[in-house]
């Protein structure tokens, strides 16, 4: 079964989005054979009542939605508790996005993560460092950086992500919105397919599109399984990453190299 684990459940007409549509992407992944996706809210002054909305979404659309709960690192500060616990004690999502647009990720968040044993997805945009302390800080909680690190093409910054990924066994990243095809097989050789899950970042990009990227590393199936959706449901379950030897389980994309 593929899970997507990223898009964004927007429609066009929101404030400051580009044109996209969450309709057309469902479309689109269900066209794709995307069984399952996590969504999320886009950028929102109250992740209360878009968590809500996001529940709603997940209802409506059951079982091919997983929910996750956006949270703003300032704004809802001090009271990230009570909000994960509506969010995901009530109202059943099942992970937290948080983006550094809004506010860098704090240790109050990690530390609810822990409490609710849920995965957090963080986009540091490109600010990977101190992204670091606050995983390696919080061993029991799983983290995505997506995007490699960097939506914007910031190869420094994706490279010192791929250079930690094998450093820290609670962190992961994306395949969503990865430009250059190499910094993919980079990230393989270097850190195995355990480290690394599927992402499409729809509604904006397509994700018939990212996905033909995972297709186009010719791994070998146990590890094509893993990215398309074995990790992320690892995560969910809140089992441990195994540590890999790379190399051994990506034979054809490192060949590739
Ligand atoms: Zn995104």
């Amino acid at each position: 079964m593929i899970v997507d684990a990223h898009c964004h459940a927007v429609e066009w007409h929101e404030p400051s989005t580009a044109p996209v549509s969450f309709e057309r992407y469902l479309a689109r992944a269900a066209q794709a054979g995307i069984a399952r996706s996590v969504v999320f809210a886009g950028f929102s002054a109250d992740y209360r009542r878009e968590n809500r909305r996001t529940a709603q979404l997940v209802a409506h659309h059951a079982p091919r939605l997983i929910g996750f709960a956006c949270v703003h690192a300032l704004r809802d500060a001090g009271r990230v508790h009570e909000l994960l616990a509506e969010a995901i004690g009530e109202l059943g999502l099942r992970g937290i996005k948080v983006h550094r647009k809004d506010a860098p990720l704090s240790a109050e968040i990690c530390a609810e993560a822990r409490r609710f044993g849920v995965p957090i997805l963080y986009d540091p945009t490109g600010v990977i460092g101190p992204t670091l302390d606050l995983v390696a800080d919080h061993p029991e909680v799983a983290f995505v950086l997506p995007h490699l690190g960097s939506f914007d093409d910031d190869f420094r910054a994706q490279l010192e992500l791929i250079a930690a990924l094998p450093l820290l066994p609670n962190l992961h990243t994306d395949s969503s919105a990865v430009r250059v095809f190499d910094l993919l097989l980079e990230a393989l050789a270097h850190a195995g397919p355990t480290k690394l899950l599927f992402g499409s970042d729809g509604p904006w990009l397509h994700p018939a599109v990212e996905l033909a990227k995972i297709r186009a590393l010719g791994l070998p199936e146990h590890a094509a399984a893993l990215v398309l959706g074995g990790n992320l449901r690892r995560l969910l379950a809140r089992q441990p990453t195994p540590r890999t030897r790379a190399a051994s389980l990506a034979p054809s994309a490192a060949r590739d190299r």
